[in-house]
């Protein structure tokens, strides 16, 4: 593109991607919403004279984040009281999340969550995300009502809703058809795609999975899949089918690149195998697995093997930030050893590889020909940052009050701490108004 039609930023430290080196007084050009070119600010000057230009002194200028899985739905249940603490993982589902949340949310409870996480997102900086909604009851349109407003807002994100039997195949095939309808109006969106979701191998039957699986695959779409949260699953279908989850998808052919597995937190050699050598993508929860007291994913294992995994929210905490210091301190611990998931691993887990785990190819990086989805961060840290020390200051000592600015296909959502043309409080007030009613 010639001069003059472009943007150009600024930033004290530009992170093009976390196998690059830290750049010191680099920036970007960005052309109709796509990266042009990145190089040292004053040569973006001169070569782009008539270019407007965006200083953002004392920031780094780095990827939007890519929440690979989250709930919005989840935000309602937020400090919901309960009795007493659920005691193991089929508790938390079987007393708590099902009959008191999942099963009572209805449209207006997802139009005010959706409107308050599309916020939530971009004060923590994430630009794209992966979102399951499970209310079996608000059936049909949810998926439809929740990419309005996504549109609405302009955020990259893939919507789908978690088809599973345990209310009964009228309500399971409504679920599979909500992802039909997504699939195929999303088709033309720029922002907006949708995927195939079912719950677990202990929620469907084998000839429910196979059937989502098959549409997800003449849909060209992904195929997502709760797996192994909790020891449950694995152990529920040793007893039922006399192997493991991931041994079960494979002989229900259902494996390879278009599995999104998430959660994947107890997974035998075998299953760590299987999901390797099949190309199986996963999304890693730290801190929800805390929550449900599930566990600590084999996620240096994985990233051994080669296999590609993002990181995710899970609806429970969505500060990206916080997802990655947990990423980043949780596996140190686990495996007694503080050489493993450095810095740079777990930033790639929350930008370029998170991207990939959802099947985008020019998300997560800045780099010419990738989208515009970008943040500014305070870089004023109380000690000098170095090109070693960049992403690890990052990783430790940000959070979600140090986004400054966010970008989504070259157009500022946010700036200065503000996001652009949302009133925050009327946003808060509905949601409570929501949660009011789901509390009673
Ligand atoms: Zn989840």
């Amino acid at each position: 593109m010639p001069s003059g039609g472009g943007l150009i930023i600024q930033p004290d430290w530009l992170i093009t991607e976390s196998s690059e080196k830290p750049k010191r007084h680099w920036g970007l050009r960005i052309c109709d919403g796509k990266i042009f070119s990145v190089g040292p600010n004053e040569k973006l000057e001169n070569d782009f004279p008539e270019d407007k230009v965006f200083t953002a002194r004392e920031k780094v200028l780095m990827p939007g984040f890519v929440n690979g899985h989250t709930h919005m739905y989840g935000v309602l249940a937020h400090g919901i009281p309960l009795e007493s603490a659920p005691s193991d993982f089929w508790s938390f589902l079987e007393s708590f999340w099902w009959p008191l949340v999942e099963d009572k949310i209805d449209h207006e409870m997802i139009s005010a969550a959706t409107e308050w996480l599309c916020s939530e997102m971009l004060l923590t900086g994430t630009t794209t995300f992966c979102d399951i909604l499970e209310a079996p009851f608000s059936l049909p349109d949810s998926l439809i009502i929740e990419k309005e407003i996504v549109n609405n807002r302009g955020l990259r994100a893939l919507l789908s809703f978690e088809a599973t039997e345990r209310s009964g195949s009228d309500i399971a095939l409504k679920g599979i058809d909500e992802n039909i309808r997504l699939i195929e109006a999303a088709a033309d969106d720029d922002l907006v795609s949708g995927l195939m979701s079912v719950h677990t191998t202990f929620t469907c039957s084998d000839d429910f999975l196979r059937q989502a699986f098959e549409i997800a695959e003449s849909h060209n779409a992904l195929f997502h899949a709760h797996c192994n949260e909790g020891s449950y699953e694995g152990e529920w279908c040793e007893k039922t089918y006399g192997h493991r989850t991931f041994e079960h998808y494979e002989q229900l052919g259902i494996n390879g690149s278009r599995f999104l597995a998430s959660q994947c937190v107890h997974l035998s050699d075998k299953e760590v195998e299987l999901i390797a050598n099949a190309g199986t993508r996963c999304v890693h929860m730290p801190l929800s697995n805390c929550e449900v007291g599930g566990g600590i994913a084999p996620i240096p294992e994985l990233l051994e093997k080669g296999v590609t995994v993002g990181l995710g929210s899970d609806g429970y905490i969505n500060d990206m930030f916080e997802v990655m210091r947990s990423a980043f301190l949780i596996h140190k611990a686990r495996l007694q050893d503080p050489g493993v998931m450095n810095a740079a691993q777990v930033f790639d887990m929350a930008t370029l590889q998170g991207a990939k785990a959802l099947g985008f190819e020019d998300v997560g990086a800045l780099q010419p020909d990738f989208v515009a989805d970008l943040q500014l961060v305070d870089a004023n840290f109380p000690t000098p940052l170095t090109e070693e020390n960049l992403l690890e200051q990052l990783l430790l000592y940000r959070s979600n009050r140090h986004v400054d600015s966010v970008m989504v296909a070259g157009e500022w959502k946010m700036q200065n701490g503000e996001i652009i043309g949302v009133n925050i409080e009327d946003q808060r007030e509905s949601l409570h108004r929501q949660t009011d009613r789901l509390w009673r």
